[in-house]
């Protein structure tokens, strides 16, 4: 059973990058933590080393990006590092951070990604726990909804259609594993329209921003010179953020999202909504889940299958 055990790094590691927002150096270290503490985030530029843990209470606010905060202390942009960890299946580190936001690299997770596979994985010795759907809840927002369902793993369906030629009708469906975020949703980037990058940048946001940290389109067209690296990165990245977003109830959820132009504030909505529903869900660990068919980890689930 030990395969299903909680996960921390296996020795620290940093990296340096830009600010979307503040356009500032950002120096990041991941260190490995302790069973059961979950993604903690330390503020070095402060003094005192103020804590801010990866959780859904300390969420405090959610348009463009997930901004986490306590006693007035914030730190933006987490959703693509979160996503990373839950990706491949991390459950425990402490990332210290001397800014406001965490480093925004190429706009997708895959820096994230390769930082975490150099340092490496350990097992620790106690259970993974999940979030186990039992009952199916549902948001809206006008022609944006989000549903979660019961299923047998994570599977993701989301589909996106802006009144935009690169972006009409586009979806994507993913039963989650390490392999499959890796490979079809880690390198999918942010994106963003030029008219709303000049906007932010004429009110002081986005400094960071560049071709280098996000798809840029216009009226027709991606201005990025190398193009896209998927067909449809667009609706991958909404993956990736979503995976983010859920990375806050502080264990993976076994469901189904369904999703349509949902974004952070919508998921945010359903992630409320799901706390709020105590019958929904039930906490489990990976003992209590197996089962002859694949989870969240199905190179483990097969073994004992
Ligand atoms: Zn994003």
């Amino acid at each position: 059973m030990n395969l299903l055990t909680q996960r921390t790094l296996k020795r620290s590691i940093s990296c340096i990058g830009i600010g979307l927002h503040t356009g500032d150096k950002v120096h990041m270290t991941m260190h490995p933590a302790p069973e059961d503490s979950g993604i903690t985030f330390v503020r070095t530029d402060i003094s005192g080393r103020p804590v801010i843990k990866a959780s859904l209470e300390n969420v405090v606010h959610t348009r463009r990006a997930t901004t986490l905060g306590v006693n007035g202390i914030t730190l933006s942009t987490v959703e693509h590092l979160l996503s990373a960890f839950t990706g491949l299946g991390v459950d425990n580190v402490m990332v210290e951070v001397d800014s406001v936001e965490i480093p925004i690299m190429d706009g997708s997770a895959a820096p994230f990604v390769f930082l975490i596979k150099t340092a490496g994985l350990k097992k620790q010795n106690r259970p993974k726990k999940f979030y186990v759907i039992e009952q199916s809840i549902f948001v809206s927002d006008q022609d944006k909804y989000l549903s979660l369902e019961p299923a047998q793993e994570l599977v993701i369906d989301f589909s996106i259609n802006f009144d935009h030629p690169l972006l009409e009708s586009q979806s994507y469906q993913v039963n989650l594993s390490r392999k499959i975020f890796e490979k079809e949703i880690s390198r999918a980037r942010t994106f963003g329209f030029l008219q709303e990058v000049e906007y932010l940048k004429k009110n002081g946001l986005a400094r960071g921003g560049s071709l280098d940290n996000a798809i840029v389109i216009d009226h027709f067209r991606v201005l990025n010179e190398g193009g896209l690296r998927y067909e449809d990165e667009f609706v991958r990245h909404k993956i990736l953020d979503l995976i983010g977003d859920v990375s806050l109830m502080g264990s993976p959820v076994i469901g189904r999202f369904k999703a349509h132009k949902s974004g952070h504030t919508l998921n945010h909505s359903l992630l409320a909504r799901l706390m709020e529903t105590p019958e929904a869900w039930r906490r489990m660990t990976a003992a209590d889940l197996f089962q002859p068919t694949e989870f969240y980890q199905p190179e483990a689930a097969r073994v004992t299958a």
